[in-house]
């Protein structure tokens, strides 16, 4: 970040989704039922936008960040009454596969063109260091080479330690800091210790700068 400016502004897509599968009757039954039944029937598929975001960006002459998720099979690695329960399904239907050519091919054209390609840790890797060493792996050895960074799914934290992990996977920054459910970042976040803590390990910019504390760093 440059001295004389108090922020900045870095764009960031989670790519949870990028197929429309169940959703268009899970959405007809709620609202605009004509509407998501059709991108049912056509097979359209309005959930694939990485062109639309890629030439809107190009025209404003900025670049973003993608982060790609690579949740694991729901009879992989979960016990069996894991299986039964709803939230559970709702993990895994309509997840993708980073290594499928359509979006391994998106994520080395992003990449190639200057967009940052990112982790977006699964449901559990907040607490499953092997399980984001995996997920890295698998990201990395698509793109070619290493990530810096990403945001875990759903912003699941347990601080300090999902940042530990990502400290010791050699990721240099998370963008999980905030809330899903209210604007800028849950008191109980921007006040912990660790936080802090974290802001002080955060790199230097080119000037040997780095954020001085929660409130220059994580607002
Ligand atoms: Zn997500």
């Amino acid at each position: 970040m440059r001295d004389d400016h108090a922020f900045a502004l870095c764009l960031t897509h989670d790519v949870d989704r990028p197929f429309k599968t169940y959703q268009s009757i899970y959405y007809a039954l709620q609202e605009r039922p004509l509407y998501h039944l059709k991108t049912a029937i056509r097979r359209t598929n309005p959930y694939w936008q990485f062109d639309e975001i890629r030439s809107l960006e190009a025209e404003l002459g900025v670049r973003s960040a993608f982060y790609f998720l690579n949740e694991p099979h729901l009879f992989r690695g979960t016990s069996p009454r894991e299986w039964f329960r709803p939230a559970r399904w709702v993990q895994h239907i309509g997840s993708y596969d980073v290594e499928s050519p359509e979006i391994a091919d998106v994520i080395r054209c992003l990449d190639a063109n200057g967009w940052e390609i990112g982790l977006h840790g699964s449901f559990d890797s907040y607490r499953d260091k092997e399980r984001l060493r995996y997920e890295k792996d698998v990201l990395e050895n698509v793109l070619g080479h290493p990530i810096v960074g990403g945001r875990q799914h759903y912003l699941h934290l347990d601080v300090p330690e999902t940042w530990r992990y990502h400290d010791d996977l050699g990721l240099q920054y998370d963008a999980s800091l905030g809330s899903s459910h209210e604007y800028g970042f849950p008191a109980r976040v921007r006040t912990a210790p660790s936080v802090r803590r974290f802001v002080r390990r955060l790199p230097a910019d080119r000037d040997g700068n780095r954020p001085s504390g929660p409130r220059r760093g994580v607002r």
